[in-house]
C-alpha cells in the first residue's frame, strides 16, 4: 500500500483477527490467562497490510504459553519472551510488563505487570493498541492510537520517551518512511532533542540497519538529516537508491545484502575506495582483477553505483576463474619452491583472464616462462 492511502477499517478486526495464522492455537493454549495482539501487530491489521510476524502480550508466563503451544520454539527466559512456529507464521509471545529507565538511553528495568502498563511504555500512540483474543474482538486503544492512525500522525505517549530511549527517533524515520506518516508538532519537537549518544552505538546501529532494510529507506535518512539527528554527505541521498538498484539484480543480489550497501552509502562509509575503482577503468579482465581483489561485496556495489559497470563482470565471471594448473605443476616442471612458483602462477592467471591461454598445456607454458625469468632475476 502507498503512503497516505490509509484505510481504516475497525469493524474489520474480527475478520481480518480470524485470517491471522496460528491465534485459534495460542487462545485455546492459553485457557484462562489474559493474551492480546499487539503493537506493530494491531496497527497493520487496522492498515490492511500483510505481516508474517505477530506480536501477542500475555499477563502471565509468556514462556510456559509459548511451551504449550508446540511447534518450533526459542525462548529468552530473561525477557520472558518466546518465540514460535506455527501454522505458518511467527508469533512473538511476551510476558505483558513495564519499563522504568534509571537514566536516560540506560535498558530498562523490567517487571511483569498489567497490558495497560505494557501498551504505556511503548514507543508511538499507533503501536500502543491492542486487541484482546478472547471473548468479542475489541480494541484497547489508552492512547488515541486509531485517531493518529486515520491522521497518518506519529505522537509519543509522554514527553521524556525520547529522553528514556533515543533509538525511537530512529523508529519514528522508519515508520515515518514506510507508512508516510508525519511527526505530531511536540513529537517533533522533543525528537529534535533526542541524543543518540546516551545508547550504545550497537543500538544505533540496529536501528539504522532496520531502517535501511525498508523499501523506502532513502525517505527513512533523509527524514532523520531533516530532524538534525545525522548528516547525510554530498550525493548520499542518489546513492542510496542507485546501490538499492545495483544489489536488486543479478549478479550483485547473492553477494551483498541489501542493508549493508544502503547503511554504508546512507553513512559514506567505504566511500573512498569506491570512487577510486569508480574512476578507472580497466583495460584488460587481469588489470580489473588487480584492481577488484580485496575488496569487499558493500564497496564493490557501491562503486557500481557510482558507474564502474566493468565490476558486473568481475563479480559474475572474473573472480571465480581458476587456473587448471597448481604449484605443483611448477614444481614436476623443475622450479624450486619459492616466489617464482607464485609468480608464474599470477602469470598464467593473468593469461587466462586475458583470453591468452586457453588449456592447461598454455598455462604452464606461461607459467613455466614467467617462473624461470623471475628465477634468473
Ligand atoms: P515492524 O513492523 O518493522 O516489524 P514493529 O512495529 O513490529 O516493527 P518491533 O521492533 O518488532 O516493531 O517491536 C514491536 C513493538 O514493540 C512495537 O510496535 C512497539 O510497540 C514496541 N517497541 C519496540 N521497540 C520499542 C522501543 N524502543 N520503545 C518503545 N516501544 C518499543
Amino acid at each position: 500500500m502507498p503512503p497516505g492511502s490509509a484505510k481504516i477499517e475497525p469493524e474489520r478486526i474480527a475478520d481480518r483477527l480470524s485470517a491471522l495464522p496460528g491465534l485459534e492455537r495460542v487462545r485455546e493454549a492459553a485457557g484462562e490467562t489474559p493474551v492480546y495482539l499487539v503493537g506493530g501487530a494491531v496497527r497493520d491489521l487496522l492498515l490492511g497490510r500483510e505481516r508474517t510476524d505477530l506480536d501477542i502480550a500475555v499477563e502471565g508466563d509468556a514462556a510456559a504459553l509459548g511451551r504449550r503451544l508446540g511447534g518450533e520454539i526459542r525462548t529468552h527466559e530473561r525477557f520472558a519472551t518466546a518465540t514460535v512456529h506455527l501454522d505458518g507464521g511467527e508469533l512473538d509471545l511476551a510476558t505483558a510488563r513495564s519499563e522504568t529507565y534509571s537514566r536516560p538511553g540506560s535498558l530498562p528495568e523490567v517487571r511483569s505487570a498489567s497490558l495497560a502498563d505494557d501498551l504505556a511504555r511503548r514507543d508511538f500512540t499507533v503501536n500502543a493498541m491492542a486487541i484482546p483474543l478472547a471473548g468479542e474482538p475489541e480494541l484497547i486503544d489508552p492512547h488515541g492510537g486509531l485517531a493518529d492512525l486515520e491522521g497518518e500522525t506519529l505522537r509519543v505517549l509522554h514527553e521524556r520517551s525520547f529522553v528514556d530511549d533515543p533509538t525511537r527517533a530512529l523508529r519514528a524515520a522508519r515508520y515515518a518512511a514506510r507508512y508516510g506518516f508525519a511527526l505530531d508538532a511536540q513529537t517533533e519537537k522533543l525528537l529534535r532533542r533526542a541524543d543518540l549518544d546516551t545508547v550504545s552505538s550497537e543500538r544505533v546501529q540496529a536501528e539504522l540497519r532496520k531502517l535501511a532494510r525498508e523499501p523506502r529507506a532513502r525517505r527513512g535518512f533523509e527524514l532523520l538529516d531533516d530532524w538534525g539527528l545525522m548528516t547525510l554527505g554530498d550525493g548520499a541521498r542518489e546513492l542510496i537508491d542507485s546501490v538499492s538498484d545495483v544489489v536488486a539484480s543479478e549478479p550483485w543480489a547473492s553477494v551483498v545484502p541489501r542493508d549493508d550497501a544502503v547503511l554504508a552509502a546512507a553513512l559514506g562509509r567505504d566511500l573512498d575506495p569506491a570512487r577510486r575503482l569508480a574512476s578507472i577503468e580497466p583495460a584488460a579482465p587481469s588489470e580489473a582483477v588487480e584492481l577488484a581483489r580485496g575488496h569487499d561485496g558493500v564497496t564493490l556495489a557501491l562503486a557500481r553505483a557510482l558507474g564502474a559497470e566493468w565490476l558486473d563482470r568481475y563479480v559474475s565471471e572474473w573472480r571465480d576463474v581458476r587456473l587448471d594448473i597448481d604449484g605443483d605443476d611448477l614444481l614436476a616442471a623443475g622450479i624450486p619452491e619459492g616466489p617464482a612458483i607464485g609468480r608464474g602462477l599470477s602469470a598464467a592467471m593473468r593469461a587466462r583472464l586475458d583470453g591468452e591461454a586457453a588449456d592447461a598445456a598454455e598455462e604452464l607454458r606461461i607459467a613455466l616462462d614467467a617462473a624461470r625469468d623471475a628465477g634468473s632475476e
